[in-house]
C-alpha cells in the first residue's frame, strides 16, 4: 500500500524524500485562486519518479453550483488542471463534491455535475482519473453524506470518475467510519484515494480542521481500519510538516504491517 502526504509544490519529490512517502498530493496553482495552472519545469522528473503524483484541484472549484460566475469558470479551471496534472504523470486529480446555493435544488447540482464532465468529455477529455472527494460542511454538499453521493454517482458514474474518501470529512460531515468503505463501494464501487486524517471537531460538526492521526475525536484504530479496508493510495493531509506527516505515514505502516504478519 502506497502512502504519502500533501506537500509544498514548490520540490514536492525533496518532499516526499523528507518523509520516506511514496506517494506525493500538491496544488498547482493558488488553492483559493482561479489562476490556471503554468507549466511546471520539474515535469519530466515527476512523470518518471518512483513516488506517485495526485494533484489537488483549487478550493475554488464548484461545478455543482448554480451560480454560473463560479459554475463555469469551475468547469474551465478542472479541465486546466486535468491537463497540467496529465502533464506530469499524476494518477488522478482530487476535487471536491461541491454544493448548490441554500433554498436551491440540489438536483440541480447533480445535473451541473454532468455537465461538467460532459464538457470536459466533449473538449478532449480530462486525461486522467478525476477523484470526487467527500466533503465536511454544508447543507447543500453533493458528497458529504452516502445518500447525496449515492444520488450523485447515479448520474456521474458512467463517465470517468472515481472516489476519494477523506476520513475527517466523513467523520466531521456525519458519517461513521466503521463500515464506511463497504457502503461507499456499494455505491461508488470503487475508493481510489484516501485521506487519512484525525478531525479536530465532533462528528457531524460540520467543520473541516485535520489533525494527526493520533489526535483529534477519531479513534486511530478506526483510521487503521478505513486504510485497511479501502486497499488503496494514501494520502495524510495532516498538521506539523514534514516531521508530523512523517509520524503520521510511519504509524500507518506500522499498524499495517503489524496487523498482515499477526494475521
Ligand atoms: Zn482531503
Amino acid at each position: 500500500m502506497r502512502i504519502g502526504a500533501h506537500v509544498d509544490p514548490t520540490d514536492p519529490l525533496a518532499e516526499a524524500t523528507a518523509r520516506t512517502a511514496d506517494t506525493v498530493q500538491f496544488f498547482l496553482s493558488d488553492p483559493q485562486g482561479w489562476k490556471a495552472p503554468q507549466p511546471r519545469a520539474d515535469a519530466e522528473q515527476l512523470r518518471t519518479a518512483e513516488v506517485d503524483v495526485y494533484v489537488h484541484a483549487p478550493y475554488v472549484v464548484n461545478v455543482a453550483t448554480g451560480n454560473n460566475r463560479i459554475r463555469i469558470p469551475s468547469r474551465k479551471l478542472l479541465l486546466a488542471h486535468a491537463q497540467a496534472a496529465t502533464a506530469i504523470g499524476a494518477k488522478g486529480l482530487v476535487v471536491h463534491g461541491g454544493h448548490v446555493n441554500a433554498g436551491d435544488d440540489p438536483a440541480s447540482g447533480i445535473e451541473n455535475w454532468r455537465k461538467a464532465l460532459a464538457y470536459a468529455a466533449d473538449s478532449g477529455g480530462f486525461g486522467l482519473p478525476v477523484l470526487i472527494e467527500n466533503t465536511a460542511g454544508g447543507e447543500n454538499a453533493c458528497a458529504r453524506r452516502l445518500d447525496a453521493l449515492a444520488r450523485l454517482w447515479d448520474v456521474i458514474g458512467a463517465y470517468d470518475v472515481g472516489f476519494c474518501l477523506d476520513t475527517c470529512h466523513a467523520h466531521a460531515g456525519g458519517e461513521e467510519l466503521l463500515g464506511l468503505v463497504d457502503r461507499v463501494k456499494a455505491i461508488t464501487g470503487r475508493v481510489d484515494l484516501v485521506h487519512a486524517n484525525n478531525s479536530k471537531d465532533a462528528f457531524d460538526s460540520g467543520r473541516d480542521r485535520h489533525d494527526n492521526l493520533r489526535g483529534g475525536t477519531i479513534e486511530p484504530d478506526l483510521l487503521v481500519a478505513v486504510v485497511r479496508a479501502a486497499d488503496a493510495p494514501v494520502i495524510v493531509e495532516t498538521p506539523g510538516g514534514a516531521d508530523g506527516q512523517s509520524g503520521d505515514i510511519a504509524f500507518l505502516r506500522g499498524q499495517l504491517g503489524s496487523e498482515t504478519s499477526a494475521a
